[in-house]
């Protein structure tokens, strides 16, 4: 990853008395002007109660905090008072969801489509092409995949300029902070039930955000599908997660409210435990798994050597459930999200024009490398384009003149590579004033934000079990920052304010 960490260039803030009280009825206004003594307050009993509710991370100046849960904790990174948000933008993103969920459904059946959209690409990016390899073996094979679950978040930003609430990209697999999200919701709810009387704010504003609930239930739900009551909820993990807390709380909630146990383990934990057994179940150890939930497997460094991609086959061959199977996976590729793009796509995926209409409306310019117009405004304007390899997890898209650099770079080895990127019209949100606080302290800064909404998809053949928005996870970022991942160490957790 390339750009600096949130805690490196923060400066303290020195707002004053008058301008508070000057802005007090403005609510749209008041986290600029929050009196210093109330911040100080806010932001003590925001600590106390992320440490009392779970709002956690792993520390990573502790050794162990990766592996081992209540070991090195420190609260997550969090914005002090929730974001301005415009009421009839979250309705849209809203709306979205279950579109968005049915879409990828629909595309993940069409293997040859993915094959063929990928077909460049999997010349050049030796990970994207072993994705295939697994998707390949699996029509070969004429592999049914009758019950599919997907949790998926669709990322927002409201682009200022033209005022569209344009679509980021579209997570499939891993999709994070269903748990701590939660929890950042009601930690602004409480801190505006304390004090919103002073800060001008309303609690009721803030939406109700249900992610993890409803994500267990999901989980849930598709393992009651499975059928067998012994069989257990996999959770694939990276060896180190600092971020585990997240993904405990789904599993917590799983066992808690729906008695469905929770097991974790690597892949390469996998591949020395597991085995398909000859009914085509797989088992790790003695338990049968009904649900695969991957919260690792999404990017090449999950995969150091052939094990791991044993494991991943081992899985994807099995009856378990996977979230995501390797067809929702390859959908969610950046590669996918620009084909979908093209005229006439969704056209074949779905049928109700008007749910084309929606879908079409918050997608930003997006385009392949092969369209030499595009190509040359980009080295042109490289600051109003982003360009993307095929890569999740934050930290691996190129801005400014580096996209330039790139851009020339490929165009004079006249290579193969550049069916690696894809050419995304760069987004450009409102910035405004927000207080950060990371590692116990506070940063006032110019922000910006990007919503995610969670989507859940259940099916069993022609039964759609589950089709819903399921939540929320808002994230703040410095405006300067050109990347936005809290886990990557670039942006805060944050839940809006209805205006
Ligand atoms: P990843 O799968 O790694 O999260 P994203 O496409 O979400 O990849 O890009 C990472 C981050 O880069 C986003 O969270 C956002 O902050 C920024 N970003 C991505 N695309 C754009 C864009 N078109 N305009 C502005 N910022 C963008
Ligand atoms: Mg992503
Ligand atoms: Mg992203």
């Amino acid at each position: 990853s390339s750009s600096p960490s949130l805690s490196i260039d923060f400066g303290k803030s020195s707002e004053t008395e008058e301008m508070h009280v000057e802005n007090v009825a403005e609510p749209l206004l008041v986290s600029q002007f929050v009196l210093p003594t109330l911040v100080d307050k806010l932001v003590y009993d925001a600590l106390v109660w992320s440490s009392l509710h779970g709002l956690v991370t792993g520390d990573k100046s502790f050794q162990r905090s990766g592996t081992r849960p209540g070991v090195g904790l420190v609260h997550a990174p969090f914005a002090l008072l929730p974001m301005p948000f415009p009421e009839n933008y979250w309705n849209q993103a809203c709306e979205l969801a279950p579109i968005f969920n049915e879409l990828v459904d629909r595309v993940s059946l069409d293997g040859k489509f993915l094959q063929d959209c990928l077909s460049r690409t999997k010349k050049v990016d030796r990970f994207t092409s072993r994705l295939l390899e697994i998707h390949s073996k699996m029509l070969e094979i004429n592999k049914e995949e009758p019950i599919r679950l997907g949790l998926h978040r669709s990322d927002y930003m409201l682009d200022a300029e033209t005022e569209l609430l344009l679509q980021i990209e579209l997570n499939t697999i891993s999709s994070s902070f269903s748990g701590l999200s939660c929890l950042v919701s009601e930690l602004h709810r409480y801190l505006l039930n304390q004090h919103g009387k002073n800060l001008g704010l309303n609690p009721r504003s803030v939406p109700t955000n249900s992610a993890v609930g409803q994500f267990a239930e999901a989980l849930a739900k598709a393992w009651n599908e499975y059928n067998n009551s012994r069989a257990v909820v996999l959770f694939v993990i990276q060896p180190e997660e600092r971020n585990m807390y997240d993904q405990h709380w789904l599993s917590f909630v799983l066992k808690d409210i729906h008695g469905v146990n929770t097991i974790r383990k690597t892949l390469a934990e996998v591949d020395a435990e597991g085995q398909l057994l000859p009914d085509g179940s797989l088992a790790i150890g003695d338990q049968i798994v009904a649900v695969v939930y991957f919260r690792a497997g999404y990017s090449p460094n999950d995969y150091p050597s052939e094990l791991e991609w044993h494991a991943r086959l081992m899985m994807e061959q099995s009856t378990s459930i996977k979230c995501p199977s390797i067809s929702y996976h390859l959908v969610g590729t950046k590669k996918i999200q620009q084909e979908l793009a093209k005229p006439f796509v969704l056209e074949r995926f779905l049928e109700d024009k008007e749910d084309v209409a929606k879908l079409r409306k918050c997608f930003a310019g997006l385009w392949s490398l092969d369209e030499p117009e595009v190509v040359k405004r980009a080295i042109e304007r490289p600051e109003v384009f982003v360009l993307k390899p095929q890569r999740e997890g934050g930290g691996n898209n190129i801005y400014d003149n580096d996209v330039k650099d790139m851009l020339i770079k490929l165009q004079q080895e006249n290579s193969e590579e550049q069916a690696a990127y894809i050419l995304m019209q760069r987004i450009f949100p409102a910035a405004s004033l927000s207080y950060l606080v990371r590692e116990g302290e506070c940063y006032e800064k110019q922000v910006i934000s990007e919503l995610g909404i969670f989507g859940a998809y259940l099916r069993n053949n022609d039964k759609v079990i589950v089709n819903s928005q399921s939540g929320y996870l808002m994230r703040t970022k410095v405006s300067s920052s050109n990347e936005g991942g809290v886990a990557a160490g670039y942006a805060v957790l944050d839940s809006i304010y209805l205006t």
